[in-house]
């Protein structure tokens, strides 16, 4: 699932090719599942002749603003790419709408998995009102994170991924970030101590600041809106790598289920689960 770094990427990169663009002609929805709220009709018709005035990125939202006073916003989900007209596509078959902007450029949404979905409304609130904070905007300090943590018992991986808490993060960069941290993804969230949350602050930060460097990570659904990939798979030091060893201590690198998601993480570095170590 593209994540803050993916969705950040995915904005500048379409920013960079489509602001200043109108819609011009209505959007062909393949998909009417796709558009939340309203009746497809009524939401290519509020659509047509809107110029983009701005792209912008709240959580794993897209928000195109509108020259009316309307905003477009996008979560791609599981699968979800924004695709423009020049990438090469593999399958018409996970197209769920095309939208047809000035200058002959195609904006296209394509998502195998289909859970997607784009909404069309007056006060972006109406979408975005229970995300938490941005973590890489300078009011989120070590004392926010701390004040959300507080108090909660469900471990700190499962609270991560909650977008009331932190908005943007996932399951990579949850593991990515907790091993940096070196700290289990087990513990209970509220059990943190404040050089422990000090430490995951910066560590959330640094992973996600790099990740966007690196253009974000690809395994296999997150395209870039040119259709190509991003470079920071081989970065990854703790998601998906079980059975190598960390980088840091030469441990193989293990994997829990928990709350129905995978937790990957080192025992040496984080933790056993049952054990004191640090976990
Ligand atoms: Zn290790």
């Amino acid at each position: 699932m593209p994540e803050l770094p993916e969705v950040e990427t995915i904005r500048g990169e379409l920013a960079a090719r489509i602001v200043g663009r109108a819609f011009v002609a209505p959007p062909l929805v393949l998909d009417p599942r796709l558009v939340q709220r309203l009746f497809v009709q009524e939401f290519s018709q509020a659509l047509l002749g809107q110029e983009i005035s701005g792209i912008s990125r709240r959580g794993k939202y897209l928000l195109f603003h509108l020259s009316g006073s309307l905003t477009l916003i996008a979560h791609l989900k599981m699968t979800g790419a924004l695709l423009l007209s020049a990438a090469p596509f593999t399958s018409l078959r996970h197209l769920r709408a095309v939208f047809f902007l000035g200058g002959g450029l195609e904006l296209r949404f394509s998502d195998p998995r289909r859970f997607g979905a784009v909404w069309l409304v007056l006060d972006p609130a109406e979408v975005l009102g229970g995300l938490g904070p941005e973590p890489l905007e300078p009011g989120f300090t070590p004392g926010v994170l701390g004040e959300r943590l507080r108090g909660r018992k469900a471990p700190i991986k499962a609270v991560l991924l909650n977008q009331g808490v932190i908005a943007g993060l996932g399951n990579i960069y949850a593991d990515e970030a907790l091993f940096r941290a070196s700290l289990a993804p087990w513990r209970a969230a509220g059990s943190l101590t404040a050089p422990e949350t000090a430490a995951l602050h910066g560590a959330v930060r640094a992973t996600l600041a790099e990740a966007l460097a690196g253009g974000g990570t690809s395994f296999s659904d997150y395209l870039r809106p040119d259709g190509s990939r991003g470079g920071f798979a081989s970065c990854l030091q703790a998601h998906r790598r079980e059975g190598q060893p960390c980088y840091r201590c030469g441990a193989a690198i293990a994997r829990l289920g928990l709350r129905g998601r995978s937790a990957y993480y080192c025992p040496r570095c984080q933790g056993m689960p049952g054990g004191d170590g640090n976990g």
